[in-house]
């Protein structure tokens, strides 16, 4: 086992020893440049979709693979090996949703995209922000809880798992019409994606629930969260007080005003417009608590 582990470190020298060789300063550091750049922005994008954990039981596979390997247990490295072969393959079913929602955003050039959210027009964001507003007003006054979630870049993918897949307009009618008490949909939270609703009945993970103050309800608490691990907006009306409140970045301020909303999500939401009054609205609610 020792002289198999000598052999191994031995071979890598004279590799590395052959790399020094036919070093090429220019090309090769440009070529490691550009590789560490792709690697960073895929590792930031999956990240962001919270598949950080999966590419971390990937990697605890091929630690343990070169350690088999080394010490030469020729069964264990065969299977390994064999799995390795088909790493693309791998990649590729289990990041097929993000993959997907990334070369959907390139085809639409969504990425230097004007609108956070939208690849739409400013009316259309517009619309989809007024019928979010005017839903959320009626809600309120008649006490039915709500969760809608805006994405903006990060995807939602752990979200929509096991949610019911939906794609409608944003109108006052479809967002009404889901969270109506003991309609089918009611349960769980929305996912407006691109101005349209993508999905309904989405549970939020709760991840990072310790840094939460424990008084605040679940309904709350997932607007939170999702807040915390993505960059998402979460507006709740809530069933017990009727507040219409907001999380973004782990903040969160209850007791909105339907124009303090809607000011608030096209700051958010519409890349270009003033921050000011939000970050003013923002500063009056208590960091992952409510206001
Ligand atoms: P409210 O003020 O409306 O009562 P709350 O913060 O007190 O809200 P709960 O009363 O516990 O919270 O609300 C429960 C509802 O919140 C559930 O029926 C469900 O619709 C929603 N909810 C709870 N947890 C999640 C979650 N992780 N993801 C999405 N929705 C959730
Ligand atoms: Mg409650």
């Amino acid at each position: 086992m020792l002289v198999s582990i000598v052999e191994s470190i031995k071979e890598f020298g004279s590799q590395f020893r052959d790399l020094l060789a036919n070093f090429d300063p220019l090309t090769d550091i440009l070529d490691i440049l550009l590789v560490a750049f792709i690697i960073y922005c895929v590792f930031l994008q999956l990240r962001k979709s919270q598949s950080i954990q999966v590419i971390k039981g990937f990697m605890v596979l091929a630690l343990l693979y070169v350690v088999s390997s080394l010490i030469g247990l020729e069964t264990t490295s065969y299977i390994f090996s064999s799995m390795f072969s088909n790493f693309i393959l791998f990649l590729i079913i289990i990041f097929n949703y993000e993959i997907r929602q990334m070369l959907e955003n390139a085809g639409r050039g969504r990425f230097r995209s004007r609108f956070l959210f939208s690849s739409g027009t400013e009316d259309e964001v517009t619309d989809c922000i007024n019928a979010v507003c005017r839903a959320c007003g009626s809600m309120s006054a008649k006490k039915i809880g709500s969760l809608i979630i805006f994405q903006r870049e990060s995807l939602l993918g752990d979200l929509m798992k096991q949610s019911v897949e939906i794609d409608a307009v944003t109108t006052y009618e479809t967002v009404c019409s889901i969270f109506y008490p003991n309609a089918p949909l009611h349960d769980g939270a929305v996912v407006i994606r691109n101005g349209r609703i993508a999905a309904a009945r989405c549970i939020v993970p709760l991840k990072n629930d310790y840094e939460i103050n424990a008084h605040v309800g679940t309904r709350h608490r997932a607007a939170l969260n999702v807040s915390i691990n993505y960059d998402a907006i979460a507006v709740v009306t809530s069933e017990e007080t009727g507040m219409i409140s907001v999380a973004v970045d782990g903040q969160m301020r209850r007791g909105l005003t339907d124009s303090e909303l809607r000011e608030l999500l096209t700051s958010y939401l519409i890349k270009n417009k003033e921050n000011k009054k939000i970050t003013n609205i923002l500063k009056r609610g208590k960091k992952n608590g409510i206001g």
